[in-house]
């Protein structure tokens, strides 16, 4: 992203650019630098989890969390034609709330993300007797089986050319999953080339 930061903000200045042209120069400067700052706090989250600092926990309802991201990303959703929906019931986990939010809003971006116009994307909440757990299903694109066991790595994407378009910074999954380790949680993936892909979290209560 600095490289089209700087290289639009030098042409502006050199006065090269036509009049008419200019707003799209200054778009381009500052959708870039949303990505570059997205990326600065995903390294900086991740580096955090590195250090296994031991973060305080507190009871929280994965289903009232779930609400919230679902408030936040459904104008996302919207732009998209997608239709985001929650189901489920409460279930309360022992868990650090910012990684409780990290997992979810992660894993409920991505199914927007790579989903396809007039697509949905289902959550379901639900607990046993040992755990909590949440579900994100959507109608997107899939993942090759060639690719599942690598998307946790970190900066790995499977489509690096649309990489710009998406927005995203290839380390989504991986601050998911080592937050869920650091939770001693677990997750499940289950995914069909160009049927969608299911993720299931799961949290000790
Ligand atoms: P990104 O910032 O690229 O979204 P992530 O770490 O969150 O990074 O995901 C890594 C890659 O896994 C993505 O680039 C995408 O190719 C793939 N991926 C993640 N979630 C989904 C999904 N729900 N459907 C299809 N592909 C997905």
């Amino acid at each position: 992203p600095l490289q089209a930061i700087m290289g639009s903000a030098e042409l502006l200045q050199s006065g090269l650019v036509r009049e008419e042209d200019k707003l799209e120069f200054i778009g381009r400067i500052r959708s870039e630098s949303s990505r570059l700052v997205a990326l600065i706090e995903d390294i900086i989250h991740l580096s955090q989890l590195d250090e296994h600092v031991e973060l305080p926990t507190e009871d929280i309802d994965l289903f009232e969390r779930a609400k919230e991201e679902v408030r936040i990303l459904t104008p996302v959703a919207d732009e998209k034609n997608i239709s985001i929906s929650l189901h489920g019931d409460a279930a309360v986990v022992e868990a650090v709330p910012q990684l409780v939010h990290e997992i979810i809003y992660n894993l409920c971006d991505n199914a927007i993300k790579y989903n396809v116009k007039g697509g949905s994307v289902d959550i379901t909440v639900g607990s046993d007797k040992s755990k909590g757990w949440i579900l994100v299903e959507d109608t997107g694109i899939g993942i090759a089986r060639e690719h599942l066991n690598r998307i946790f790595e970190r900066f790995y994407r499977v489509d690096k050319s649309h990489s710009k378009e998406t927005g995203g910074t290839g380390l989504g999954l991986s601050i998911v999953k080592h937050a869920i380790e650091t939770m001693n949680g677990e997750i499940k993936i289950e995914s069909t080339e160009g049927k969608g892909t299911s993720i299931q979290v799961f949290l000790p209560r």
